[in-house]
């Protein structure tokens, strides 16, 4: 007989992964009743792969959601065994906050922020399927944010979601993030098991339930190294690699966790490791053609690189504990998924690692994805209201990708049931908007990764603004509490007020100051000069000010770093604010709906089948398909710039591109 479960809750999400737990948190500190339902409570926000949170573009990504109001950078904060500041010596832009973490803490600190919620319901269970119903389409598109939906009639709307006991579950929104588990099967060489990660079995049900609704599905791949028995590791003979001494957090809050830090090693791959590689390359099932999804171009195996790589004879492999109360060790950039024997072979060639003992092999899992051209910026899916995607079921890889999209998938899932616009955030605002963008707009053949060349905007999205650039929105949508709102209020008074004195305060060039100037940077005054005017010296930091300028000791060190960059970078970031306002201008530009693209001669054959597949809403969206060329976009200009002109001499409105001929 089947149980129903009444009544309908406002949100459910499926998955208590990095996207889940945003998604779940950010539902209901909004104020929806909310479900989170998962295969395995005590796996709530486990790292499947790495143990670290953040490194380029990621740390990006972790700053902006919580200065948005979402919770990864407070889980890091709590949890790290390690801080370090990745390219400290390059440009801002790239400078990225990696956290090591502790796994296990990690996992702690997060279902403990999900049992605080008391809107928060947890449901250990496999959701199989999910139920949809017909009805009509006016009066959803203002929720959806994208007035395609106003030419369909009828659309599915979420009902519920069914589970494998037989029990339905009754909702007004759905937030899939089901990671690496749709009929997910590992790899370890020959051997194939299903499952969803290491030691978890997979889930069944969903993609049927989804390909029903129309989306499209695909398979990718993934890998993870073997983990160690740390105490038969020799760390004498490796390179140790501590913490930074005085530490960076990722959250904009204060009063950051202090903790005694531990140090990570490095070691590296030899022509011993690679000839192993290269005689049983035949026993791996990327290269036997058993394992057929693409895998992440920028985390490749280890096969994969000694194979397309060959003139390098060595590949750096960082040592890495998963925790401060375990042994256990993740040797990063090792990941394979040879055979088990192989695996401990090519382990034991390692310096160091000779009599290593591996604890747990690296495996290879495959899983389903849905392509998230198949998605509204919303996150909703384009066949369904109701029915949100978020992190690695849309394609991409990583813990930082996943929770971005899970928050912006909880925020938008709340917004829907209120029938208030998606939230929609810029590429230029954020890498958050990017990576949705790219997402959404993109056909995606491989994982995605974020990448801070995948920016346009990078020096404007730096992990030091991302409260400048996000906070106020987090506020208006009501997740930014009064805490953190006073927080960076003071930040910004405090940064006025710098930037004003800067310029006030001037030295004199006296000897003493010179000296100073000449013995930390070769640099001289001959003149009455601002401190404004020494900060925008490239070589002339705050440290070396600080010699000369008692008040700027007792600055917060996130003051400083945000009022020197913005001094040191003032013109670029001009200039980049000056292309993102044009770039904007022509991006917002909107595509009329449903456009028969293939009627217009001029545009490629390549452009026309990716406009119809992708009905992308603006210019800029266009602009960014993969295969449209400039002339493409050029054509599409003139098309728009011609219907304008129509319209002010016809004082007609709108009418839609399909009143114009097809000849440019
Ligand atoms: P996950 O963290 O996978 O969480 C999925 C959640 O969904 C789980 O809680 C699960 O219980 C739940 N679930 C699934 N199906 C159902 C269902 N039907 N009903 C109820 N609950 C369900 N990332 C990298 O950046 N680099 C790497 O090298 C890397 N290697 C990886 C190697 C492996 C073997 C794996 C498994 C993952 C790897 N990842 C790597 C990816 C990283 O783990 C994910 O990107 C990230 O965890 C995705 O987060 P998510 O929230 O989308 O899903």
């Amino acid at each position: 007989m089947q149980m129903t479960t009444q009544p309908a809750i406002d949100t459910i999400v499926i998955g208590a992964g990095h996207a889940g737990i945003e998604a779940a948190m950010a539902s209901a500190r909004l104020g929806c009743s909310t479900m989170l339902i998962t295969l395995n409570l005590d796996t709530i926000g486990q790292m499947s792969c790495n143990p670290a949170i953040g490194g380029p573009a990621k740390s990006q990504l972790v700053k902006e959601i919580d200065a948005l109001g979402g919770v990864m950078g407070l889980c890091a904060d709590a949890t790290y065994i390690q801080l370090k500041t990745l390219n400290s010596s390059k440009g801002p832009a790239v400078r990225a906050l990696r956290a090591q973490s502790d796994k296990a803490e990690y996992r702690t600190y997060c279902r403990k922020l999900i049992e605080s919620m008391p809107n928060i319901k947890l449901r250990q269970t496999m959701v199989t399927e999910i139920i949809t119903e017909v009805i009509p389409a006016e009066g959803i598109a203002g929720a959806v944010g994208n007035s395609s939906l106003e030419s369909n009639s009828e659309i599915r709307q979420l009902i519920g979601v069914k589970d494998n006991l037989g029990l339905t579950y009754y909702a007004k929104s759905l937030i899939i993030t089901t990671g690496t588990f749709l009929n997910g099967k590992l790899w370890v060489g020959e051997q194939s098991m299903g499952g969803g990660r290491p030691g978890e079995s997979g889930s069944f049900g969903i993609t049927g339930s989804l390909i029903e609704l129309g989306l499209k599905t695909g398979r990718l791949k993934t890998g993870t190294p073997p983990r160690i028995d740390g105490r038969t590791i020799d760390t004498n003979k490796l390179d140790k690699h501590p913490g930074d001494s005085i530490p960076s957090y990722f959250s904009f809050l204060p009063n950051r966790p202090v903790k005694p830090q531990l140090p990570c090693y490095l070691t590296r791959t030899n022509a011993k490791t690679h000839a192993l590689i290269e005689k049983h390359l035949h026993r791996s099932p990327m290269y036997t053609g058993l394992l057929h999804g693409p895998g992440p171009r920028y985390c490749p195996s280890i096969e994969d690189k000694v194979t397309r790589f060959p003139d390098k004879d060595s590949h750096h492999l960082f040592v890495e504990p998963e925790g401060r109360n375990t042994y256990e060790v993740y040797l990063q950039g090792f990941s394979t998924c040879l055979p088990y024997d192989v695996q401990q072979a090519m382990v034991n060639t390692l310096p160091g690692l000779e009599n290593a003992e591996i604890i747990r092999p690296a495996c290879a899992v495959e899983y389903d994805y849905f392509p998230a051209y198949q998605l509204h910026h919303s996150l909703m899916s384009k066949k369904a209201a109701g029915i949100f995607l978020a992190g690695q079921i849309n394609g991409t890889s990583g813990y930082e990708e996943a929770a971005a999209q899970g928050l912006i998938a909880g925020i938008n899932a709340t917004r829907f049931i209120r029938q208030q616009a998606p939230l929609v955030l810029s590429r230029q605002s954020s890498y958050i908007g990017t990576l949705i963008d790219d997402l959404v707009t993109k056909e995606i053949s491989e994982p995605y990764r974020m990448l801070t060349s995948r920016s346009e905007f990078r020096l404007l999205l730096r992990q030091d603004n991302a409260d400048q650039r996000l906070t106020p929105i987090g506020r208006e949508i009501g997740l930014v509490d009064d805490e953190r709102w006073a927080v960076f209020v003071e930040k910004n008074q405090a940064i006025a007020t710098e930037q004003a004195r800067l310029k006030a305060v001037c030295v004199n060039p006296t000897e003493a100051i010179n000296t100073i100037l000449q013995t930390h940077c070769n640099e001289q005054v001959h003149e009455k000069t601002s401190l404004y005017q020494l900060l925008r010296r490239p070589p002339i930091r705050y440290d070396i000010i600080e010699h000369f300028d008692e008040t700027s000791k007792q600055l917060p060190a996130s003051v400083k770093t945000y009022v020197e960059t913005e001094i040191k970078y003032e013109g670029y970031l001009k200039r980049q604010a000056q292309s993102v306002k044009k770039l904007s201008e022509a991006g917002n530009v909107k595509l009329p709906v449903n456009f028969d693209y293939g009627a217009i001669a001029q545009l490629s054959n390549e452009a026309k089948e990716k406009l119809a597949q992708l009905q992308p809403t603006t210019l800029g969206q266009a602009a960014k398909i993969p295969g449209l060329t400039p002339a493409d976009i050029g054509i599409l200009q003139i098309l728009l710039t011609r219907k304008k002109q129509r319209a002010i001499q016809t004082s007609e409105s709108s009418k839609g591109l399909q009143a114009l001929p097809d000849q440019v």
